[in-house]
């Protein structure tokens, strides 16, 4: 056999995905192969160049606090910084960084590279080598077989990828990217069920081109923060992104590609992401709004390459131009790339166990787009998930499942396996029941424990938790005792607008006023900066937090721990469903097909009501 060596874990595909379940898997001590189709476009970022967001970012901490590397390769490959929804609740703050996308990927391949325990193969994976029902390996193009003891499939957009441009089609699985064929045949084969889904990019403009004074500068945060909890140096500089608008001369031109639009026209079957819609879907969906938000968003920091966000696309490349070019400060632009859209299979999530292990052929794991998902948030944190739990069971470890009150990345691959979806699936705050608890300021609190645990957050991290916790305590307490004086303080409040007080209170008392924030209220009081000053800014922001919010974070846990009670109610072995007519038919159905594994499982899928849960809980005998 060519380069005999036999894996523990054969990573096929080098996406957000594939990278994180490389480097988990090799980083817990696994011999770890990844094959990827070109090994020039590891980590390549598809789409828009930029990690986070809105409940994206708060995963990448997430990500970060287990041990994975996708907040740190963020940090030093960013170019601007910036934290949204500020101005409303902690649990909606949400960091997002603007990419270099070239230096991400190299940064990426960089890590790979160094670390210890992973072999790469840059070729397309044709075929599983599957013995007894067991994944043993994979098949190449050129015929060659690695053999491994299990397998992470994270294919993204390349299988039977199918790319649109106005009337044109061709295959492929991205731009200038061969698709891959023969795994989903081969999947169907053995018994798996596979949709198809779509999703589209914009055109990519040359910056020079641009006039960027008819635009609406954006820049960074002032004080641009980052995504690791280690010590990785804050951004110096940043690039600003600009705002412009789309306007009725814009939206007749792109109506005049409509007839040649594989979207309006039925070419394309696969469904999109319904958050993610292409400038032509909304001018026909909003056609009473006469524009259009665009973000023009620079590539990196050595490129005049623009990426236009808003802008998505898969009308005729003219159509595309001629359109762009009525829009303020785009009257001159050239194009580097067209936008386009891409068909390619999926795998229903349902058919996966929590640890992302497939039902059907054991020790073969999907992670990523291959899910249904959208992101590459989302699908590096499967592809960590993926990762860790394939080394484990092949090291016979327990499994590493995060539960919905613990994660974000609970909550996703929680809803995937007992919801599925049926377009493109991506994560939004309000998709989590406990999101007062799972802010992307406490993601080290709650999880580098875990990480720490299974051997993958290093002791350098898990010291800095325990001394944020120290702190934190400290200083919450500081705040419940420290006293202030009505003369201290009362003309500071009136200018802020809170009413002032009459007596002697606590620090804790004016925090929880509306409009009151720790840094303000130091800065009018120097005995309590000076109390303050040996603490570092995390911890002061934590206890802020937990003593603002101590009411509301309470309730929170008590819910969360009587959801936990039905969590912690395993479902043992395979329960004859059909022979329960207490049952509704459908959650009969839908228990036998999900077979889940804790009543809390099975109360979360759809078409199974609290009736049907109570009949189960007294079934199980509860
Ligand atoms: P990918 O990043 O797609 O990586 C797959 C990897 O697997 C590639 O390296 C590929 O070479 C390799 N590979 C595939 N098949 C084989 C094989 N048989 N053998 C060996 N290697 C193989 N996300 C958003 O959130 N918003 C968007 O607006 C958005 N738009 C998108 C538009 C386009 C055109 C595309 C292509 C993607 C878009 N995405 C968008 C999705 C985003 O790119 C993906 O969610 C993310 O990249 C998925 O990561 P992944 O690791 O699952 O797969």
């Amino acid at each position: 056999m060519f380069q005999q060596e036999e894996y523990d874990v054969i990573v096929v595909g080098a996406g957000h995905a594939g990278c994180e379940a490389a480097a988990a898997a090799a980083n817990l001590g696994s011999k770890v192969l990844l094959v990827t189709m070109n090994m020039n476009t590891i980590a390549q970022m598809s789409c828009n160049p930029a990690m986070g967001g809105v409940a994206k970012g708060q995963i990448v901490r997430e990500v970060d606090a287990l041990g994975g590397q996708s907040g740190l390769i963020t940090d030093k490959t960013m170019i601007q910084f910036r934290m949204l929804n500020r101005s409303k609740g902690p649990a909606m703050w949400s960091p997002r960084a603007q990419s270099d996308r070239m230096r991400f990927a190299e940064e990426w391949r960089l890590t790979l590279e160094q670390t210890p325990n992973v072999d790469f193969w840059q070729e397309a994976v044709t075929g599983l080598v599957v013995e007894e029902g067991v994944c043993v390996g994979v098949k190449t193009q050129l015929g060659i077989e690695f053999r491994g003891k299990s397998v992470v499939l994270t294919n993204g957009t390349f299988l039977n990828g199918l790319i649109h441009i106005g009337e044109k089609q061709f295959g492929g699985g991205r731009a200038a990217e061969k698709g891959s064929t023969g795994l989903t045949e081969q999947l169907l084969e053995l018994g798996f069920e596979a949709g198809r889904m779509k999703t589209g990019t914009p055109p990519r403009v040359d910056g020079r081109s641009l006039d960027y004074s008819k635009m609406e500068a954006q820049p960074g945060d002032e004080v641009p923060g980052k995504f690791s909890y280690l010590d990785t140096p804050a951004l110096q500089n940043q690039r600003p992104c600009y705002i412009t608008y789309t306007n009725p001369e814009v939206h007749e031109i792109l109506k005049e590609g409509f007839e040649k639009s594989p979207m309006f026209q039925g070419r394309i079957k696969g469904l999109g992401p319904r958050y993610c819609p292409s400038v032509e879907d909304k001018i026909n969906r909003f056609a009473d709004k006469d524009r259009h938000q665009i973000f023009v968003e620079p590539e990196g920091w050595n490129t005049v390459e623009v990426y236009v966000n808003g802008f998505s696309s898969s009308l005729p490349e003219d159509v595309q131009y001629r359109a762009l070019r009525k829009i303020a400060g785009f009257e001159n632009a050239k194009m580097f790339r067209p936008g386009y859209a891409i068909e390619y299979d999926f795998f229903p999530p349902t058919q996966l166990h929590l640890t992302l292990e497939t039902k059907r052929v054991e020790n073969l794991y999907f992670a990523g787009q291959i899910n249904g998902t959208t992101g590459y948030e989302e699908a590096a944190c499967q592809g960590l998930m993926a990762g860790i739990n394939a080394h484990n069971k092949v090291h016979g470890k327990a499994s590493f499942v995060l539960k919905r009150s613990e994660a974000y990345i609970g909550v996703l691959i929680d809803d995937l396996v007992n919801k599925g979806t049926d377009e493109p699936y991506r994560m939004f705050t309000s998709r989590a029941e406990h999101r007062l608890l799972l802010r992307q300021d406490n993601a080290d609190l709650r999880l580098t424990p875990l990480g720490y645990e299974l051997g993958l957050a290093s002791e350098e991290r898990m010291e800095r938790v325990r001394e944020k916790e120290q702190q934190t305590q400290a200083v919450a307490k500081l705040l419940k005792t420290f006293g202030i004086e009505p003369q201290e303080i009362n003309g500071w409040l009136t200018e802020i607008g809170s009413a002032v007080i009459s007596e002697k209170t606590r620090a804790v008392n004016l925090l929880r006023r509306p409009g009151i924030e720790l840094p303000a209220l130091a800065r009018v009081l120097p005995a309590l900066t000076l109390a303050l000053a040996p603490y570092r800014p995390d911890a002061l922001e934590q206890a802020e937090i937990l003593v603002k919010y101590e009411a509301y974070l309470e309730k929170e846990h008590q819910q969360a721990a009587r959801v936990q009670e039905l969590e912690n109610f395993v479902i043992q072995g395979r329960l004859d469903y059909m022979a329960m007519p207490a049952l509704s038919h459908e959650a009969r159905e839908k228990l036998l097909k999900v077979q889940p594994e804790t009543l809390g499982q099975a109360s979360r899928i759809s078409g199974v009501s609290p009736a049907d849960v109570s009949v189960l809980m007294v079934y199980l005998g509860r």
